[in-house]
């Protein structure tokens, strides 16, 4: 349904010809009708419009009722808001509803312009921001509305094998679970209250890009740092499963003609970023599904080649609510590591998810963290594979929230969510694995067993480290913690965008200083020289405003002794050492991680002030 609506000082229109074969039938009172302070709705109904669409309009037509508070509301059917019309019997009905509708509920008079006439208008219209809106409202994707219709069961399940109803289970050893039951299982309101980690994201420049859509960030030189850092680290976890895997990358949309994308969509949900290019309708992909499935149709694999894993940290598009929008965390873009391992059968994909699995609670543990978990399960699959659950849940190691589903619903039997609870006590979602056993065959992926016959794989979804920018949400709210619990907040020496910065006392040192930075840059260790003519103190204070690791100040003392003094962030100590000391020190500290080179000049005095430190 596409509306266009007008709030007009005067509206009135007059029935001129037949536009149909059979309009709608007049009497006197419509075929002619003047209305002053009314909200005109142009409406356009469209192929696919239906009972939910009508309602979600009428809702959409009495919020904006309720901001401008006019006198009488006109339904005014306008064929010229959309290509794709409903054919004229359906879009009479859908009318008759949306009158109906808007009839019950308004304080107000609501009048409907019949419908299959030419008719003239004039129209005056007030001209304040809200008095000219268009809206396009579509029916919601299967996704959703399964969603709303489909009564989940919720369970307890501990790492013993035991089942319990939420309500009746004891959580005072396990909050975390708790608070994820409050509002997944009884809808709690969580509190609010002000987010540190959304200073923390502009502090090292994740920032909303206000020149684009709602919910897309750009990255900062220091933010990009630690993304391509990322961007590295996930690939390297994805390379260290212990089986093949293949880096490709993809294209960002897709086209909704084709079945299997049209219909891998519609299970997704109402979140969908679509656009339309030269009359067609593409779908942005929300993680990297689309790409690999397209691009495994048309592979031909052994079953001796199975498992194996096709990865892309991708470019990912979902339409967020715009009031839940949240940096790094809740966005319309963002980049998915996203990892599908292709497997023979369920069998196979089970013990492929184990180890998927065992890296999911490696590297959350890395980040100091420990996830709770949701597993989404079919009723099937929760009562077939009730030992395969328990197993999983085992080695979580901490009660798990399980909420079966009816079977054949979704293209998954198992999808594991992996939440941590943040600084303002929510549960976010970070790393997650699903079990699909749909999508094989929705794309027509086959691999050829030893027998000689096609079959479709089962295809674990993944992405082990979360998304991207999840990922870094999750590194910030530990930061977040430490400073809630008295603690100097810090980051990871290996993310962080400057590992060392130098400060030479006098400008006579400045050669030093240099010659210290080459050694540490030939290390591949980013670094930096606050050569500006500040005072020491306030290069000291500025270092730490960065939150850099280490500090170097360099005097005469340290020229003579050809050594350095080192300030460490993580400890607040300060040590005497020699250059190589240090190097070694930082080594063995980010030796497992990714170096990539920095993104900013080494000189301090070369840099303009960002937007996020201005
Ligand atoms: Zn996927």
């Amino acid at each position: 349904m596409r509306l266009l609506l007008i709030h007009a000082k005067k509206f009135s229109y007059s029935v001129t010809e037949k536009a149909i074969n059979n309009p709608e039938e007049l009497d006197e009172k419509n075929r002619a009708r003047d209305f002053e302070n009314t909200l005109v709705v142009f409406t356009s109904v469209e192929k696919d419009d239906d009972e939910n669409v009508v309602n979600r309009t009428a809702e959409e037509i009495f919020e904006v009722a309720k901001k401008i508070k006019p006198s009488s509301i006109v339904i005014y059917p306008y064929a010229h808001l959309s290509a794709e019309l409903a054919d004229p019997l359906t879009a009479q009905k859908i009318l008759a509803q949306l009158y109906e509708k808007l009839s019950e509920k308004a304080e107000i008079q609501v009048y409907k312009a019949p419908f299959g006439w030419y008719k003239a208008f004039t129209i005056e219209c007030y001209g304040h921001p809200l008095s000219e809106l268009s809206k396009t409202i579509k029916k919601t994707k299967g996704g959703e509305i399964v969603r709303r219709e489909i009564k989940k069961e919720f369970y307890i399940v501990t790492p013993d094998g035991e089942v319990f109803k939420p309500e009746e289970f004891d959580y005072s050893k396990y909050p975390d679970l708790k608070i994820l039951v409050d509002k997944e299982v009884f809808g709690k309101v969580l509190e609010g209250g002000e987010n540190i980690v959304n200073k923390y994201c502009r502090k090292f420049g994740f920032e909303w890009e206000p020149m684009s859509d709602h919910g897309h960030m750009r990255y900062g030189p220091h933010a990009t740092t630690i993304m391509e850092a990322l961007f590295q680290y996930s690939w390297q976890v994805a390379r260290s499963l212990g089986i093949p895997v293949f880096k490709v990358i993809g294209t960002n949309m897709f086209d909704l003609s084709e079945k299997p994308v049209l219909e891998h969509a519609l299970l997704f949900g109402d979140r969908l970023y679509e656009l339309e290019v030269e009359g067609k309708k593409y779908v942005m992909r929300y993680a990297a599904c689309h790409q690999q499935f397209a691009m495994l149709r048309d592979w031909i694999i052994s079953y001796k080649n199975l498992p194996f894993g096709m990865f892309e940290v991708a470019d990912s598009y979902r339409l967020e609510q715009r009031g839940e929008l949240n940096l790094c965390f809740r966005l319309r873009k963002f980049y998915m590591p996203d990892l599908h391992i292709l497997t023979r059968d369920l069998e196979q994909a089970i013990e492929a998810s184990k180890t998927v699995q065992k890296k999911i609670l490696e590297e959350v543990s890395k980040v100091g963290r420990r996830y709770v978990a949701l597993y989404n399960v079919t009723r099937d699959f929760f009562e077939k594979y009730r030992e395969v659950l328990i197993d999983f849940i085992k080695r979580d190691n901490y009660p798990a929230l399980v909420a079966v589903i009816p079977s054949g619903i979704y293209y998954w039997i198992l999808n594991v969510e992996y939440h941590i609870i943040d600084n303002l006590k929510r549960p976010r979602e970070i790393a997650t694995f699903q079990i699909d056993i749909g999508n094989g065959k929705r794309f027509n992926i086959t691999y050829t067993d030893e027998n000689g016959e096609k079959k479709h794989p089962v295809i674990i979804h993944t992405a082990i480290l979360g998304g991207i920018e999840r990922y870094i949400y999750m590194v910030l709210d530990t930061a977040a913690q430490m400073q809630l619990n008295g603690k100097t907040p810090y980051i990871p020496t290996w993310l962080s965008p400057i590992q060392v910065r130098i400060i030479p006392i006098k400008k006579e040192y400045l050669d030093y200083a240099k010659s210290i930075a080459e050694k540490l840059l030939a290390k591949g260790i980013r670094v930096d020289i606050d050569d500006r003519e500040e005072s020491l103190g306030k290069r000291i204070r500025d270092a730490g405003r960065e939150w850099i690791p280490y500090i170097i100040v360099i005097g005469e003392r340290e020229i003579k002794s050809n050594t350095i003094n080192v300030r460490f962030r993580r400890t607040n100590d300060q040590k005497i050492m020699s250059v190589d000391e240090l190097i070694k020190m930082i080594d063995k500290e980010i030796k497992d991680y990714p170096r990539i080179s920095q993104t900013l000049p080494v000189m301090i005095s070369q840099r303009p002030i960002p937007s996020y430190q201005a």
